[in-house]
């Protein structure tokens, strides 16, 4: 038996849908609401870490996710002319059997995820969201804005980094801007490009890409964060291309396809961590809702794929939410209590070192060690969680 009977999660993203899947398989009845019409991709592609795709074939979703992806194991340091400086082996933190890195389309993940949500038996309802939760301490009164209530076990709020869960616990911890705004486009891939190469100089802090695929890559840029509500999209493409004009190699080609406001998206740097622990009674924060970092070292997704992972495993080991889940490193804790033992510090780590690697940029430091950072997470992140 789990501990939970069944469970309201609110947000069907990454964290949330892997949740489902989880849950679902483990006999649990889950119901999503996601206040979306329909599977949320958008924002260019992403750049996946061995240990998100490992919690992807945890998932029975790997398949599906390496026959649409892109995967490879070293990355590229060229100087902005596109010449090349250094290739790095990249670590494979998912294991041996796994490539390091895999780039893929957002809505082809979206797609897959949502696929393997309905497979597992759980049942999303799209264009609806919690409007008031009442926590019995037996159950949860979830009221939604069709206006229906139910009762829960347990709810999760997977709502993403501007939770609207989190606020209804009483959480005031908001996202705080890094100084750092990214210009991402999704774009034909350049035959040669066949793994990210980072370019850090010339007129940005970073000019990278991602191959997402046979034909497709994405493509972004960092710069200083500029006012979001003074970039018309019209303009897009024009600054966009003003950047890309300090880059060579593949930025040339790169340089030619912007030109459609529509593939293009501007956002900026944002980092979150909520303190332990991420329940309130009943209600837990998950993914983003609990913590967020800036792309530095591109583990948000897998960080938020971990945490679903973990809970889903404490829910079915445990017969009750008060624990005792009997084979967790100290015997009989609760299970929230187990969760955070197991998913705070981790998390902690990468938000502050995706952080720290962005100040390194902004403000640079004699005492800077970028790859003795990025060696550390990397040997924390290939433990299992
Ligand atoms: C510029 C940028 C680049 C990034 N690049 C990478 C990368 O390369 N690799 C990587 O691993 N990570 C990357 N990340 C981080 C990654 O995108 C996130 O960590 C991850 O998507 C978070 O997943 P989530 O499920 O917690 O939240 P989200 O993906 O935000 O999903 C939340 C879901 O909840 C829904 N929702 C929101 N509010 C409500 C509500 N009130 N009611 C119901 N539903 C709601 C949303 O519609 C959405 O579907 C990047 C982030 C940024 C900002």
């Amino acid at each position: 038996m789990a501990a939970v009977g069944n469970v309201l999660i609110v947000g069907g993203g990454t964290a949330g849908s892997a949740l489902a899947v989880l849950l679902a398989r483990g006999g649990v009845t889950v119901d999503i609401v996601e206040i979306a019409r329909e599977p949320v991709g958008s924002g260019s592609g992403i750049t996946l870490q061995g240990n998100a795709l490992r919690v992807l074939r945890d998932l029975g979703v790997w398949d599906r996710v390496s026959a649409s992806g892109y995967g490879f194991d070293t990355l590229g340091l060229r100087a902005p002319d596109g010449s090349l400086i250094a290739e790095i082996p990249d670590a494979r933190t998912g294991g041996p059997d796994l490539p390091a890195t895999l780039g893929m389309n957002r809505p082809e993940l979206a797609a897959i995820l949502a696929d393997a949500v309905r497979d597992a038996g759980a049942r999303t309802r799209y264009a609806t969201t919690v409007s008031a939760l009442a926590d019995h301490g037996s159950s949860v009164t979830a009221h939604l804005s069709d206006g229906t209530s139910s009762e829960y076990d347990l709810v999760v709020g997977a709502d993403g980094v501007r939770s609207a869960v989190r606020g209804m616990l009483g959480i005031d911890t908001a996202p705080k801007p890094t100084g750092m705004g990214i210009w991402r486009i999704h774009t034909r891939r350049p035959k040669d490009v066949e793994r990210t190469d980072l370019i850090y100089g010339g007129p940005c802090f970073i000019a990278g890409y991602c191959p997402t695929g046979p034909s497709t890559m994405y493509a972004y840029l960092v710069e200083n964060a500029r006012p979001r509500e003074s970039i018309e999209d019209a303009d897009k493409p024009s600054h966009m291309r003003a950047l890309a004009e300090g880059y060579g190699g593949a930025w040339d080609e790169i340089r030619a396809g912007i030109t459609d406001p529509d593939r293009i998206n501007y956002t900026w740097f944002e980092s979150l961590l909520v303190d332990r622990p991420w329940n309130r009674g009943r209600v837990v924060l998950i993914g983003d809702a609990a913590h967020a970092c800036p792309p530095t070292l591109a583990q948000g997704a897998a960080q938020c794929l971990e945490d679903a992972s973990v809970l889903a495993e404490l829910l079915l080991a445990a017969d009750h939410l008060d624990g005792p889940v009997s084979d967790q490193p100290v015997s009989g804790q609760p299970v929230f209590e187990a969760f955070m033992d197991r998913r705070f510090e981790r998390a902690k780590a990468v938000v502050e070192a995706s952080v720290q690697l962005g100040e390194w940029q902004l403000d640079p430091s004699p005492d800077a060690d970028v790859p003795g950072l990025m060696g550390r997470i990397a040997a924390l992140v290939t433990e299992r969680p």
